[in-house]
């Protein structure tokens, strides 16, 4: 890009030099990254290390929790070849195309190579004000990073691909938002930060070379397979609406909302991406909305499929150049590929459902999809914990059907389906390892949060404790299992995080 370089101010101290960070995106995609700077920390102090994802990526926890390991994790020393970029990308917010949006308070390390000699992202949130921060601040609140921290974290003991957080820093810095709050970088790590809108930044430019560039430099990192086809581009796009059509099922089945599908916060990669106003439903509510700035529901509960759908749309818009030179045919191709969509999400719902439901495999399917539509009824309109519903009903398979029955008022309704469904012979011991006693509930969310802005980390601790184990039923934890209480109230989240 042409913005010029900022002037470095101080000369950097080379103390990560051990550390080797590679600058594939910045040198392969020049015109979409913007070498930068992090803004300076007065005084880091580290609020949470993920020491196992640290040593899976090849980095002494010892050395992370060091003031040259914190340097890094804000971004002001980093490796002497390292060149972090802000990365250009554009996007549809609510519906709405903004061409150019970009890391405004985010930076992109460089690549790391972990254990497995994958490729992965290091990449900064809150690290200051970019050519892209529009009328941002740049930076980060303590709440908000930790809130990724801990959501990204559970998503990825869930089994649903993700963005990984590595570490929060907090940067003695106060970041004014509706009161003044300290301010943190969020370290977070994925397998790349591509999203669909980094294609429709690409398009919008109508360099048809850059976008060819970006479509292999996503093939090679996420899609190697579509390389060798007769439509390598078209193959991207097939693959990239797979990844996305898995990615949402799993979301859907552990209740999560997203809260702000917008395309600039959907992956190439099929990980979830960029945790800001989303949530865990409790009461199952297809109409749930958590994000304070969605009141048309756009991004409800229900809606997640048809939107990543529409989203797979605009990516297939920007990727019409290089499906074909006839544009008529372009979209035919692309169209038939998108078809694969609805198929793929719905297999991959009710491959989930059943597993939830304990169902063995071979069961006919329409007695196990009305088993699941009329269960889902059942939750609906008795508003019960989704979450709590499906680890009770393990217990129901293995004979004890009260905590199941405790959920619900209308009790000859769901005695009726329970009998059904044990008719069935139910695999309770299947049903354990894939329905969560602890989720990231909403009220211990904030408590955590909260406690932490204030100082202490020790809830904190204790919600990563449940969370990352989620499968794992421990006694001490009951409260991290419990639905909120009925004063905890209508749950917003908000941006401008
Ligand atoms: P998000 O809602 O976090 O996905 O961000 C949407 C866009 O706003 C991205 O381009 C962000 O980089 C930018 N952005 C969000 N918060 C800030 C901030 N405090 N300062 C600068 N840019 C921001
Ligand atoms: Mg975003």
């Amino acid at each position: 890009m042409s913005t010029a370089r900022q002037e470095d101010t101080a000369p950097q101290e080379d103390t990560a030099s051990h550390v080797l960070l590679g600058n594939r995106f910045a040198r392969e995609l020049p015109e979409m990254a913007v070498p930068w700077r992090a803004e300076g920390a007065p005084g880091p102090r580290l609020l949470r290390l993920n020491e196992a994802l640290a040593a899976a990526l090849g980095l002494d926890p010892a050395w992370m929790r060091s003031p040259e390991g914190l340097r890094l994790l804000v971004g002001t020393s980093v490796p002497g070849d390292a060149t972090p970029v802000a990365q250009a990308y554009a996007g549809h917010q609510f519906g709405g195309f903004v061409p150019r949006l970009g890391d405004g308070r985010a930076l992109l390390l460089g690549e790391l190579v972990d254990g497995h000699g994958r490729l992965r992202d290091l990449h900064l949130k809150g690290s200051g004000r970019t050519p892209f921060a529009r009328g941002g601040d740049g930076l980060a609140a303590v709440g908000p990073m930790l809130r990724e921290y801990v959501v990204s974290e559970a998503m990825h003991a869930l089994g649903v691909p993700t963005t990984r957080a590595l570490a929060v820093v907090a940067t003695g810095r106060r970041v004014r938002r509706e009161t003044l709050l300290p301010g943190a970088v969020l370290a977070r790590v994925a397998s790349s930060h591509l999203r669909v809108g980094s294609f429709q930044y690409a398009a919008a430019t109508g360099d048809v070379g850059l976008l060819r560039r970006l479509a292999d430099f996503a093939i090679d990192r996420h899609h190697p397979a579509a390389a060798t086809t007769e439509r390598p581009y078209l193959s991207l796009f097939v693959a990239v609406v797979a990844a996305q059509a898995e990615l949402i099922a799993r979301w859907m089945l552990v209740g999560f909302v997203h809260g702000v599908m917008n395309t600039d916060n959907m992956t190439i990669s099929g990980e979830t991406i960029d945790y800001g106003p989303c949530a865990f439903l409790d009461a199952f509510d297809p109409a749930a909305v958590y994000s304070s700035i969605d009141s048309g529901g756009r991004y409800a509960y229900r809606n997640q499929p048809l939107v990543a759908e529409w989203n797979l749309a605009r990516l297939a818009e920007a990727l019409l150049p290089l499906i074909h030179d006839d544009q008529e045919q372009a979209i035919t191709l692309a169209v038939e590929s998108l078809d694969t969509f609805r198929p793929q999400y719905a297999d991959a719902w009710s491959a989930g459902m059943r597993a939830k439901l304990g169902l063995p495999a071979g069961l006919d399917d329409a007695v196990g999809s009305a088993l699941i539509d009329d269960v889902l009824g059942l939750l609906e309109q008795g508003h019960v914990d989704f979450t709590s519903f499906f680890r009770a009903l393990g217990a129901a398979a293995r004979g004890n059907a009260e905590p199941a029955r405790l959920l619900f008022l209308d009790l000859a309704g769901f005695d009726a389906w329970l009998e059904r469904w044990r008719s069935l012979g139910p695999d309770a011991g299947a049903m354990d390892r894939v329905n969560p006693v602890y989720i990231p509930r909403n009220h211990r969310v904030e408590e955590a949060l909260d406690a932490a802005t204030a100082g202490d980390l020790q809830p904190l601790e204790q919600l990563l404790d449940a969370v990352t184990a989620p499968y794992d039923e421990r006694p001490g934890l009951e409260r991290y299992a419990a639905p909120a209480p009925e004063d905890f109230g209508a749950y917003r989240t908000f941006c401008g995080t």
